[in-house]
């Protein structure tokens, strides 16, 4: 969708701006935080067959009041250094956000992964690694990488291995990137980090009564209608949980060749195994189809997910938008000129740099788990599982020892006696950030009249733990 409104980068810059403004920063610090640290722009040669194709690639570094710097790398055709400086920004604020502590990078190969084999995709992958690996743009205690739009477990695999063969006696190898398959380093819950960030995102937003009236809605999450853009890794995840764990209607979804729509609701599982055979939604049997899906971010809903890419809702379409609350799943996807739109109109938007740091937070787990080289509850689990079957077992023979018919059911003692295994803890410790993100904003939001959103109150938070971090380094 091409719109005049400012890039992708100025955008964020605008938030940041219109954030910093209500702070009393020392002089010179909101400009220090602002800017890009540093972006390295590399072009690459690969001998694909018989030719020589050339690539370019970036690594941007956005700040680095803490190490490592962390953010993933876009595959995509449109990659651009515009694009690129304004994802590493929003990772220094989503990081700082969620207390993760790392700094913000980000990094993207300008290419269309569709148009080529595995073969050539590892070549390329590997060629970009070692350019980014030789320069410390991807180190454990220096630069983290993990996918984003276009890459997945498979090219961090490639990555991980491509840093291990250059750093042979690094025994944190495999903390130089996140989001690896389990078999090489990852961690379970890595792969639907991001959507159930969102989901758990949705479920505090209704936990906040005061919050959701201002939104214009009542009730909880349950039976709520939504709007979907984009059935990758985020939006899939997402809308998996959100419709067969919450009970959320899915009424429409919006992919690259067109919507598709059905007042009854989704089946998001088939769906995406729709578009895994067939490469799109189109002529999906069990819903209309409609040819211009940006359409569909405009019809009635209660939520809106926009969860492929950014500039979607821009100052063309945004009065035109309906549904009462937006989750940004996506990075970008409001320009601040449609930002202003929407506040004006009620609508309520939980910024990016919250609702989809589900990613990174999982991530910072991951990394931590590479550093201490043990699977999460390895120890304790069934020490846990001892200790729950001691007192089920005491208290079963002092219900005995009663008048009273009483006992544990077979269901609560299965439950009880599981000790947390590492998917269990991640998704606890994911969803404890998250609540505690949604509160921390929420707070600015309601008790400020100076701030009218929760994007203006997340910036706050994050600015001012930024800006805590360079004072104590002396800036
Ligand atoms: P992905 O490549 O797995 O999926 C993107 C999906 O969007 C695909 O299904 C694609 O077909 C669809 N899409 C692309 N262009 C579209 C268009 N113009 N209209 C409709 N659909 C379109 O990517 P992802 O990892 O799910 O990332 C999606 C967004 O979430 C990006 O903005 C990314 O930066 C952000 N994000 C991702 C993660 C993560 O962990 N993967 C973390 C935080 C934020």
């Amino acid at each position: 969708m091409s719109n005049n409104d400012p890039s992708f980068l100025r955008s964020v810059e605008i938030s940041f701006e219109k954030a910093a403004s209500l702070l009393d920063l020392p002089p010179g610090l909101e400009e220090k935080i602002r800017v890009c640290n540093s972006t390295y722009t590399v072009r690459f040669g690969v001998r694909l067959g018989n030719r020589i194709e050339t690539f370019t690639g970036y690594r941007s570094v956005h700040s680095e009041h803490m190490e490592p710097v962390k953010g993933g790398i876009r595959y995509s055709p449109h990659v651009n250094q515009d694009e690129v400086e304004a994802l590493a920004s929003l990772m220094t604020y989503k990081c700082a956000m969620v207390e993760v502590p790392y700094g913000g990078s980000k990094g993207g190969l300008c290419i269309d992964p569709k148009a080529y084999t595995t073969e050539e995709l590892e070549r390329i992958t590997r060629r970009f690694a070692y350019e980014l690996i030789k320069r410390d743009l991807i180190n454990p205690s220096q630069n983290v990488p993990a996918p984003d739009m276009g890459t997945s477990q498979r090219e961090m695999a490639w990555i991980a291995d491509q840093y291990s063969r250059m750093n042979t006696t690094d025994i944190n190898a495999r903390a130089c990137v996140t989001g690896k398959p389990l078999n090489a380093g990852g961690i379970a819950g890595r792969l639907e980090a991001t959507g159930r960030g969102v989901q758990y995102a949705l479920q505090e937003f209704f936990r906040h009564p005061g919050d959701v009236k201002r939104a214009r809605l009542s009730g909880s999450l349950r039976g709520k209608k939504a709007i979907l853009q984009g059935l990758g890794n985020v939006g899939y995840h997402a809308g998996l949980f959100l419709s067969t764990e919450d009970e959320v209607s899915i009424i429409g979804l919006i992919e690259r060749d067109g919507g598709i729509y059905n007042e009854e609701g989704l089946d998001i599982e088939d769906v995406f195994q729709h578009i895994q055979t067939t490469g799109g939604v189109k002529n999906y049997p069990k819903a209309k189809f409609i040819e211009n899906g940006y359409t569909l971010l405009e019809e009635e809903c209660d939520i809106l997910i926009p969860a492929a890419i950014e500039r979607v809702i821009t100052s063309e379409n945004a009065n035109r938008i309906k549904a009462n609350l937006i989750i940004e799943a996506a990075n970008g996807p409001i320009t601040a000129p449609a930002d202003d739109i929407l506040i004006e109109k009620g609508i309520v938007v939980i910024p990016d740099m919250y609702a989809n740091a589900g990613g990174v937070i999982v991530s910072y787990f991951e990394w931590v788990k590479n550093l201490s080289h043990i699977r999460f509850g390895r120890m304790q689990r069934r020490q846990e599982e001892y200790r729950s079957r001691l007192l089920v077992e005491e208290l079963n023979d002092m219900f005995q020892n009663t008048t009273l018919n009483v006992k544990f059911s077979e269901k609560f003692i299965d439950h009880f006696l599981q000790g947390a295994g590492e998917m269990e803890l991640v998704r606890s410790g994911l969803d404890d950030s998250m609540r505690l993100g949604y509160q921390a904003i929420s707070e600015i939001w309601n008790s400020r009249n100076d701030v009218a959103d929760l994007r203006t109150a997340a910036y706050l938070v994050a600015i001012e733990r930024v800006a805590a971090s360079y004072a104590s380094k002396g800036l």
